[in-house]
């Protein structure tokens, strides 16, 4: 369905025949999405988003794109809710307008990045401690873009069985994290009580926190970080399922039980009984938060019956990496044997990792926009690996992202190199 293609059609077919064309051809780009959504409260610190069609401006047309997200607070809701309302909007203001559709994809993973660390940022000049987890959902057709921080969790169920999207940042199941936190600075352990015993998950301190990665939790240490782990898939043209939960329902069941729980059964049921089987198996200790999104193709209005096998789920499908630049021919054999593709996966914590190194210097104005809020600034640039700002020259290469002062500050603290708060001690 590429443009060539129309383009070198003869030019006297019908307008209409081509929309046509264009639809049937466009049928495994344009699925249809039905979800379902069921919650049960404990604490009421467990908020979501759903936003069905979200528009977009690109190079020639508007599309849309839908958003699912859940946001599970704690010490208080504030976090949950600014993050909530505040943002999708930061993420897309990090996204350049005018772009393909491929390149809007392409640009997603680090805009989510930027989005995600900004709306840390403008949380904690507020002053207030509360935090949240966020397991944020981008749908783009058959293209899914999952960013995450702490430990709600995005599985998806497709043909050949479940993989998970996101990763746990919770420090008793996360290894990587556990050196990370130590080497920023933190200390990770457990608590202490009568007789020296220790008790309960591992944490880190100051703050006391088990998760290693959220939004807000100002009175912590910075090691504690709002950099989400971003997966990217395309699913195959029969579509799949997603189910995106609170640690409420990961605590109660494993992913493969839960996509178990509400397998060949309409999305709206779905969440129901998927909340419902948590509480069954464990009671309601904590908030438990459920959305389940069927993404359907046109040619394929109900997902098939996921065929079990004895094999790792894992194994049972192809996610090997690949570029983004691979070849259309590839692409459409791995869809047409039905498995996801993974387009993009990457969880560093470090912001010179996971942002664009190329300079938005404008020459003629002399400013220059900072990879993390979008600000134009004047033509001082504060290198990344530079704590003192130098005067930035066309010839010199940058070695990191353009940073402005405050966003330089927040990175350089989350990586141990100097505090930007008080933190409390227990
Ligand atoms: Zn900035």
């Amino acid at each position: 369905m590429s443009q060539t293609e129309v383009k070198t059609r003869p030019p006297l077919v019908p307008l209409g025949t081509l929309l046509g064309r264009e639809l049937r051809n466009d049928g495994v780009e344009k699925p249809g999405i039905k979800y379902g959504q069921a919650a049960m409260a404990k604490k009421g610190e467990d908020y979501f988003l759903i936003e069905l069609n979200c528009e977009r401006i690109l190079e020639n047309a508007s599309m849309p794109f839908s958003v699912f997200a859940i946001f599970d607070g704690h010490n208080g809701i504030s976090a949950a809710i600014y993050t909530k309302e505040n943002l999708l909007n930061n993420i897309l203001s990090a996204i350049p307008q005018g772009t393909s559709r491929e390149e809007w994809l392409q640009a997603l993973p680090q805009a989510l990045v930027a989005g995600f660390v900004k709306t840390d940022i403008e949380f904690q000049q507020k002053g207030e401690t509360s935090g949240t987890t966020v397991t944020f959902v981008v749908i783009d057709g058959l293209t899914v873009t999952v960013a995450s921080v702490g430990d709600s969790r995005c599985i998806l169920d497709a043909k050949g069985g479940v993989v998970v999207l996101t990763v746990d940042h919770r420090l008793e199941e996360n290894v990587e994290e556990r050196e990370r936190v130590t080497a920023s600075g933190g200390e990770v352990g457990r608590l202490n009580v009568f007789g020296g015993n220790e008790v309960g998950p591992l944490r880190c301190w100051p703050g006391g926190l088990c998760l290693s990665r959220s939004i807000g939790d100002t009175d912590v240490g910075e090691f504690i970080v709002p950099v989400p782990h971003v997966k990217q898939v395309k699913l195959p043209n029969v579509g799949g399922r997603l189910i995106i939960a609170s640690d409420g329902i990961w605590d109660a069941l494993s992913s493969d039980r839960a996509a178990q729980a509400c397998r060949g059964l309409p999305a709206e049921l779905s969440a129901k009984l998927v909340v419902k089987e948590a509480l069954r198996s464990r009671g309601l200790k904590d908030d438990t938060t459920c959305l389940v999104v069927d993404i359907l193709s046109y040619d394929h209005p109900v997902l098939p019956p996921v065929v079990r096998k004895k094999q790792s789920p894992i194994t049972s499908f192809i996610l090997g990496k690949k570029s983004q630049s691979a070849t259309k021919k590839g692409a459409n054999n791995l869809l047409a044997v039905g498995v996801v593709e993974e387009l993009f996966e990457e969880g560093s914590a470090m912001l010179a990792e996971r942002l664009n190194k190329d300079s938005c210097l404008d020459p003629n104005s002399g400013l220059a926009r900072c990879a993390i809020c979008q600000v134009d600034q004047p033509l001082i640039d504060y290198q990344s690996d530079n704590s003192e700002p130098i005067l930035s020259s066309a010839a010199k290469p940058l070695e990191g992202p353009i940073l402005c002062p405050i966003c330089l500050k927040k990175k350089e603290a989350m990586e141990g190199k100097q505090s930007t708060r008080q933190t409390r001690t227990a």
